[in-house]
């Protein structure tokens, strides 16, 4: 399987549909959804990550927490070596010391499909600005309702898919890769999977830490595709959602 598209990202691509002819406005909804997302620990995030895991319910579910714990685990250690060897650092200085090639690019793939970022091996990233440009309005609506400390998406996105370069560098030890699932045994033999959504958990909380973000990353799905879809957007929200036990907060 082609790596070079960033999984998580794929799987957010977004199919337009067909809106009804009435729909209600879903800004007040989504609002107040999006603050109780704030409340999912980075556990819950990494359960709603792993649902989108094409195959993930093989996987038992203890070994699943397992997992997650050490995906977070992954992304929270690379930030600290990271920070080690580079001190503080802003996403964009990293990518310049990792001699990481960050592109933009300005126009939309095509009109059904929404990528907002994406690792190119081997040293290539592509940040599509449009969608944050679109998200801006809805962004600055939300800021107003609760603190959300500074941060740029740019960089969020930047700080994801740094992630996913250092995976593919260090392929060969890094838990996100090594660990695999077994998808059938025929006799002696076997077939072995990655597991995508390890790199898509432990990426996010690169991102979370290495930007310093009072928010969770994942919330920034929402954010940029209801820039695109508000409608989709309130779905994603409510799916999130799904996955905190007490909601409540
Ligand atoms: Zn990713």
């Amino acid at each position: 399987m082609k790596r070079f598209v960033d999984e998580w990202y794929k799987k957010l691509i977004l199919s337009t549909e067909t809106k009804p002819s009435i729909q209600p406005d879903p800004v007040p909804d989504i609002a107040k959804l999006i603050e109780a997302l704030f409340c999912l620990s980075d556990e819950e995030w990494g359960e709603y990550l792993f649902s989108r895991e094409i195959a993930g319910g093989r996987i038992k579910e203890n070994l699943k927490k397992t997992m997650i714990q050490k995906a977070i685990l992954c992304g929270k250690e690379y930030v600290r070596k990271i920070k080690m060897e580079y001190g503080n650092i802003s996403p964009s200085v990293l990518a310049d010391k990792m001699q990481i090639q960050v592109t933009f690019r300005h126009e939309e793939l095509n009109d059904n499909f929404f990528i907002f970022s994406q690792f190119i091996p081997p040293k290539c990233i592509v940040i599509f600005p449009i969608y944050i440009e679109r998200a801006k309005p809805f962004l600055e609506m939300l800021k107003k309702q609760k603190t959300w400390g500074n941060f740029s998406i740019k960089n969020i996105l930047l700080a994801h898919e740094l992630f996913h370069f250092i995976e593919e560098r260090d392929k060969n030890f890094i838990f996100t890769r090594t660990e695999k699932m077994e998808l059938w045994t025929i006799g002696p033999f076997k077939g072995i999977s990655p597991i995508f959504c390890l790199g898509e958990i432990a990426a996010m909380i690169f991102a979370k830490e290495l930007c310093g973000l009072l928010i969770p990353a994942n919330i920034i799905d929402v954010i940029l595709t209801y820039g695109c879809n508000p409608y989709k957007s309130l779905q994603i929200c409510k799916k999130m959602l799904r996955f905190h036990k007490s909601y409540s907060c």
